[in-house]
C-alpha cells in the first residue's frame, strides 16, 4: 500500500452555473467551488464533482461472514472487510464515529489489490470482499473498479451499507454484488430526519430494489426511547415479511450508548420483545450484541432443529450448501457461493 491521497472525478453529478449538484444519494448537494458535501469526501473543484477517497482505506481486516451480519450467506465463511472514511448520514449515536464523521490517514489500496488481497486468504475460507465499516456509498467509484476486478476472479462482493443511495446508482452498483446487508435505522421520518439526517423511504425503495439483485439481510439497530415502539417494531418487521419474504433474516441489535447519545443500553427485555413481535412476520429473527444463548442461532422455520449454534462455540450441523433440514426437509433459505 502506498501513502497519498487520490482525487477523482466523481460519478453522479451536473454542474449547475459555477458548481455542481452532487446525485448520488438523495442529500442531493449542490456545491460552489471549494466546497464539500455532507458526507465530507465529495468536493467541487474546476467546475468539477471529485472524490478525494479514492482508494483510501481507513480500516481492513479479514472477518467471519456472520459478523457484518450475514446469517444466511455462506454460513462459516470469513470476508476481507474494508472501509474509508465519511458519511451521508449523521446517526446520533454511530458506532463507528471515529471513522465516519471524520477523516483521517488511510492507506491507498488499488481496486484490483482488493480481489488479490482476498485470493490469499483463500486457505481462512475467504469469499471474497465486503465494503463496510464506514458507509460504502459515498466510495461508489472505488467500489465498482474493485467489485469488477472481484467478480472477475470469481469471488464475491458484499456491501454493509445505509442504503441511502440514490435509485439508479444503486440498481447500477447492486447488479455486481452478491450480498448486501441494509441497516434500516428506524421505522419513522421523524427519526430518520431527527436522529440520522435522512429519510426513510428512498432506503426502503432501495431494499425492494435490492431483492430483486443479491441476497439481503437487514440489521435494526434498538435505541431506547426512539425507535423500539411496539408499533415500530410490527410496522418494520409486517412490511418486511409483506415486501420481502418471511424468510428474510433480520437483526435487532441492542444500542450501547455512542457518539452524541448518552443513553443507557437498550434493555434485553426490548431485545426479547422485539423479537417476539417479529417473529409473527418472519421466520429468522436474530438478535445481536447481546449474550442470551440460542439469540443468534439459525433454527429450520418448520421443526426448530438446530442448524447453525453461533455464540461462543460456532457450529454448523450442516454442510452449508445442503439446503435442507435434515430433520424435517424443509428447505433451508441460504446462498452459498
Ligand atoms: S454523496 Fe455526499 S456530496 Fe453527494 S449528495 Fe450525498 S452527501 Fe452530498
Amino acid at each position: 500500500m502506498a501513502k497519498e491521497v487520490l482525487v477523482r472525478t466523481a460519478a453522479y453529478y451536473s454542474r449547475e452555473g459555477d458548481g455542481v449538484r452532487c446525485r448520488l444519494c438523495p442529500h442531493s448537494c449542490r456545491l460552489m467551488p471549494g466546497q464539500t458535501g455532507l458526507c465530507r469526501v465529495r468536493e467541487c473543484r474546476n467546475g468539477e464533482l471529485v472524490t478525494l477517497s479514492y482508494g483510501s482505506v481507513s480500516s481492513i481486516a479479514l472477518d467471519p461472514i456472520e459478523k457484518k451480519p450475514l446469517y444466511h450467506f455462506c454460513p462459516g465463511s470469513t470476508v476481507l472487510s474494508l472501509g474509508t472514511f465519511g458519511c451521508n448520514l449523521r446517526c446520533q449515536y454511530c458506532q463507528n464515529w471515529h471513522i465516519s464523521q471524520r477523516v483521517g490517514k488511510a492507506q491507498i489500496l488499488s481496486p484490483e489489490s482488493v480481489a488479490e488481497l482476498a485470493l490469499e486468504y483463500r486457505q481462512e475460507r475467504c469469499i471474497g470482499a465486503a465494503f463496510t465499516y464506514n458507509e460504502p456509498t459515498i466510495w461508489f467509484e472505488f467500489i465498482w473498479d474493485a467489485v469488477q476486478h472481484i467478480k472477475a476472479a470469481g469471488l464475491a462482493a458484499v456491501l454493509v451499507t445505509n442504503g441511502y443511495m440514490s435509485a439508479e446508482p444503486w440498481r447500477e452498483l447492486l447488479s455486481f454484488i452478491d450480498a448486501v446487508n441494509v441497516d434500516v435505522k428506524g421505522w419513522s421520518d421523524e427519526f430518520y430526519r431527527q436522529v440520522c439526517g435522512g429519510k426513510l423511504q428512498p432506503v426502503l425503495d432501495n431494499v425492494e430494489t435490492a431483492r430483486q439483485l443479491c441476497h439481503v439481510e437487514l440489521t435494526y439497530l434498538i435505541v431506547p426511547g426512539h425507535n423500539d415502539d411496539d408499533d415500530s417494531i410490527r410496522g418494520f418487521a409486517r412490511w418486511v415479511g409483506q415486501r420481502l419474504g418471511r424468510t428474510t433474516p433480520v437483526h435487532f441489535s441492542r444500542f450501547f450508548p455512542s457518539y452524541d447519545l448518552a443513553l443507557e443500553p437498550t434493555p434485553i427485555s426490548t431485545m426479547e420483545r422485539a423479537r417476539s413481535l417479529a417473529q409473527e412476520w418472519l421466520d429468522y429473527v436474530y438478535l445481536g450484541n447481546v449474550s442470551i444463548p440460542g439469540a443468534a442461532d439459525t433454527r429450520c422455520a418448520k421443526c426448530g432443529t438446530l442448524l447453525i449454534q453461533r455464540g461462543p462455540a460456532y457450529h454448523l450441523r450442516i454442510r452449508a450448501d445442503e439446503k435442507r433440514c435434515p430433520a424435517c426437509g424443509e428447505e433451508v433459505p441460504w446462498v452459498c457461493q
